[in-house]
């Protein structure tokens, strides 16, 4: 009995949304979490939201093939979720980063073992600009994958990837600015090996896709250095207006 009550205080913290005990190791307790706005229906290449599961890609998609193969995200990009990330990222609320991490990779866990044969074998977070990475002090994409990558047992390639110049922020531009602000963004200055081996699928994970057009920019120039499969990890996921 002693067991049990020196370990009770470290399996319960304090819920990030109601604030009552959570009664779990995350900091999340389950009604809240069954509440969370879970993207059911999505576009299987760019993650948009789709009203239904009788086709697998989105109109855009299928009329224009994205340079990524595959989209994964886990939640609406609405309510609570959006005040997490939203905290996460500008009150360096960095265990908020950690928590959607482990929500995220419990739901990608579940995905790989029905699929295992697309399980990526490494992780890219979208890195920032020295600019933001400066004014931030941390990569929101890095803490979101560290419990992934942990969970799932991949690699996370920190230093693979960096952004060339600093972009405005995607969500403060129209749609039709997006992808121009985003062009050429990114550069990969070496293969990505791992163990000597050439890699030959990757994720690569960012808080938001809004447009996609952040994580298709960077999946064109992985795919240019020689990676034959990306797929797209985001947390949550911007309806497409
Ligand atoms: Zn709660
Ligand atoms: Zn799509």
């Amino acid at each position: 009995m002693v067991v049990f009550y020196t370990l009770m205080p470290m399996l319960s913290k304090q819920c990030v949304l109601c604030l009552e005990p959570s009664h779990n190791p995350l900091p999340l307790c389950a009604p809240c979490r069954k509440d969370l706005p879970i993207l059911k229906h999505a576009c299987t290449s760019c993650a948009a939201p789709l009203s239904t599961n009788a086709v697998t890609r989105c109109a855009i998609c299928q009329k224009k093939p994205p340079p990524q193969d595959f989209a994964l995200c886990h939640f609406l990009y609405d309510s609570p979720i959006k005040q997490l990330l939203t905290q996460l990222k500008f009150q360096k609320k960095v265990a908020y980063g950690r928590l959607l991490g482990n929500l995220f990779a419990t739901h990608l866990q579940d995905y790989y073992q029905q699929h295992p044969e697309c399980l990526p074998e490494a992780i890219i977070p979208v890195p920032l600009s020295l600019k933001r990475m400066s004014e931030r002090g941390f990569n929101q994409a890095e803490r979101i994958a560290k419990p992934i990558g942990k969970e799932l047992g991949l690699p996370i390639l920190r230093n693979a990837c960096h952004r060339k110049r600093h972009t405005a922020p995607q969500l403060s531009l129209p749609a039709k600015d997006r992808h121009k602000n985003l062009l050429n963004a990114f550069e990969i200055k070496n293969s990505l090996t791992l163990n000597g081996r050439p890699i030959e699928h990757v994720a690569l994970i960012d808080d938001v896709i809004t447009t996609a057009a952040t994580l298709e920019s960077l999946a064109t120039e992985v795919k240019r250095v020689g990676v034959k499969t990306v797929t797209l990890w985001g947390v949550a996921r911007t309806p497409l207006n």
